[in-house]
């Protein structure tokens, strides 16, 4: 039965919330010193601790602390900033189970997943490490014999991101790696739903000898601090991964100052099943997936077309496992799926619901909250869903899964790239020529066939269309962080 799980054990882990810090010049602050806002338990509703948010004065002297910083640290040797981001990789690592335990309670995942986030944390922290050394540029042949031709690639300057909420770790490490590795200092506005797991990240940078200034986090008012940091005249690039309308919000603010800008948006991301793929395993593996993170992940699956002889087939498994998910308080090892990460999300996810029934669409399973305390909500299936239904055309960010029947590969890639979005997608298939098509002709940042296997540090992640500009991971990881110098020099 999913029912939400209260237990002594959960009950004692709520005490042992961290306290929160804002991160100024080598300073924490702490919510004594500061206004600011509460931070709480999406399982239980508890409060667990009160954030600081950054003063008018503290925006300026984080960015006037990075702008000082940036002056050493862009000539720092890359073998130095290879060992503080191993350091603090080891750190991650060591510390996996508090820094998880800490997700779970201010964003909701089950503690494994955050344990896992953590461990994938690290990753990043290697990679970026190692790539940190081979930021090459090129010796250019020159028309003369006199001349030389070279180009540097040097870190852009100060720089600053926005991260949300679904991956409160990692997606901050992501751009501060990044930043960092490069040569660049950060100025960095967290999630302040979650702040848990950024606290403690600027914490291991400091006691691995980040140099004071480099990495600046700080809290407050979303769209008050990223007005403020984006127009300000130290900062060269910006950095954000949340919604689409927020991207496009700060995108414009970043280009009517005319900086650099990675931007990782939301997706609609469909799934593609061929009645010749293994059904059942596709079944199977789309649940878990479908439903890791209550669904609140921006590459989460989120249109099914299952063609037409396998439907059936396809459904009557999917729904059972679904069924199978025990959802619960993250802390709870039982449960295989936690809250939603805020009260708000439960209307949004019943607005998708109550409009596919409205248009005729069938609920196979879930469709509601459950339980009264906390933002718990049934893993969801819905079938008969039309394509212009609000399920199908704007992303759901939850754990609400609509499914239709297609014909022809022509019809299922019309279908599938008929949205502006362009993050991820997924294919089930047997046929070579099958994938080849999807491969070709699916307009995304990311195209998964037979498994899931993107947003690893060594691969590049990004989307195309409204899903964003650029990219973070891979060897592409320091592109949007370096500018290109040309020199041509004559004896
Ligand atoms: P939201 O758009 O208000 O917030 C999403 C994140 O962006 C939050 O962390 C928030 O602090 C931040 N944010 C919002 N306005 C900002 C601003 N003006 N400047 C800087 N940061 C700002 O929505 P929400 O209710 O928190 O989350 C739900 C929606 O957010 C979903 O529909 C989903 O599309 C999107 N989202 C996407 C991702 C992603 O990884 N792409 C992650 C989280 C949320």
């Amino acid at each position: 039965m999913n029912k939400p799980v209260e237990s002594a054990a959960i009950a004692d882990a709520a005490h042992a919330y961290p306290e929160q810090f804002l991160y100024i010049d080598g300073e924490f602050i702490g919510a004594s010193a500061r206004a600011g806002s509460t931070v709480r338990n999406p399982a239980t509703g508890q409060v667990l601790g009160q954030l600081p948010h950054a003063t008018a004065d503290d925006l300026q002297r984080a960015l006037q602390a990075a702008e000082r910083a940036f002056a050493t640290w862009k000539t720092s040797s890359p073998l130095d900033r290879s060992a503080i981001l191993r350091k603090v990789g080891q750190m991650v690592r060591d510390r996996a189970q508090q820094i998880g335990r800490g997700i779970t309670m201010d964003m909701g995942k089950p503690l494994a997943e955050a344990v896992g986030e953590a461990m994938s944390c690290a990753e990043h922290c290697d990679w970026h490490a190692e790539e940190c050394r081979r930021i090459y540029g090129r010796v250019i042949p020159s028309r003369l014999p006199n001349v030389r031709q070279m180009v540097l690639r040097q870190p852009v300057g100060v720089c600053v991101a926005f991260t949300p909420w679904n991956f409160p770790l990692n997606q901050a490490i992501r751009k501060i790696a990044a930043a960092i590795g490069a040569g660049c200092t950060i100025v960095i506005k967290g999630p302040e739903d979650a702040p848990s797991a950024l606290s403690e990240l600027a914490r291991m940078f400091d006691e691995a000898g980040l140099p004071k200034g480099v990495l600046n986090v700080v809290w407050g008012v979303p769209h008050e601090v990223s007005q403020t940091l984006i127009a300000s005249p130290i900062v060269r690039k910006v950095s954000f991964t949340g919604s689409v309308p927020v991207g496009k919000q700060l995108a414009a603010l970043a280009g009517q100052h005319m900086k650099r800008m990675t931007m990782e948006l939301g997706g609609h991301s469909p799934v593609v099943v061929f009645d010749d793929a293994e059904i059942e395993r596709a079944a199977q593996l789309l649940s878990g997936f479908k439903f890791r993170n209550a669904g609140q992940v921006c590459v989460s699956p989120t249109r099914f077309y299952v063609q037409e002889k396998a439907f059936d087939k396809f459904m009557a498994a999917f729904i059972a496992a679904a069924r199978t998910i025990k959802v619960g308080d993250g802390l709870d090892p039982e449960s295989s799926m936690g809250p939603l990460a805020h009260e708000r999300r439960v209307p949004a996810i019943v607005s998708f619901v109550e409009d596919a029934a409205r248009r005729g669409g069938r609920v196979e399973t879930g469709g509601e909250r459950i339980g009264s305390v906390g933002n718990f909500f049934a893993p969801t299936i819905l079938t008969q869903v039309p394509d212009d239904s609000l399920v199908m055309t704007t992303e759901p960010f939850g754990p609400v899964a609509p499914c239709v029947p297609f014909k022809t590969v022509d019809e299922v890639l019309r279908r599938a790239n008929s949205l502006p979005y362009g993050l991820s997608s997924y294919v089930f298939t047997t046929s070579t020529k099958h994938a080849l098509a999807m491969q070709n002709g699916l307009e995304a940042g990311n195209v998964n066939i037979n498994h899931f296997g993107q947003a690893m540090p060594e691969v590049p992640f990004g989307g195309v269309k409204d899903s964003g500009i650029g990219s973070e991971g891979g060897a592409e990881t320091f592109d949007g962080y370096l500018t290109t110098k040309f020199v041509t020099q004559m004896d």
